[in-house]
């Protein structure tokens, strides 16, 4: 898929491109897409379930069933997920990481919990 990412201000998901600019019919904003220091996940911080501070390279435990998208398996409670990055997703995903058995996803840093 390759969609234009939502809003980083009001989260808006009808954003259109012009030029380098990415602009937000809502609240007007403006961003240059593709540029990680105006991400939200490097402006901001992404916290666990619990708001611990997640980091790239933790290792956290799932601490909610999750169904995965395109599989008919379900990411279960007490997976451990380790060397998790944080890199904003689609759909209000912010942390991406390989789980044994799925394969890279992209997964929400609300159902995890760092280990
Ligand atoms: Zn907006």
């Amino acid at each position: 898929m390759d969609e234009l990412p939502p809003c980083p201000q009001c989260h808006c998901v009808n954003t259109y491109p012009m030029g380098t600019l990415l602009i937000c019919p809502e609240c007007a904003f403006e961003w240059v897409v593709g540029d990680e220091s105006e991400s939200p996940a490097a402006e901001g911080v992404i916290r666990d379930a619990v708001g611990n501070i997640l980091a790239d390279g933790d290792t956290v435990t799932i601490v909610k069933d999750m169904k995965v998208k395109g599989s008919s398996k379900t990411l279960k409670v007490g997976t451990r997920v380790s060397n998790i990055r944080l890199v904003p997703g689609p759909g209000g995903h912010d942390v991406e990481a390989k789980v044994d058995g799925f394969g890279p996803l992209y997964l929400k840093s609300s159902i995890m919990k760092k280990a």
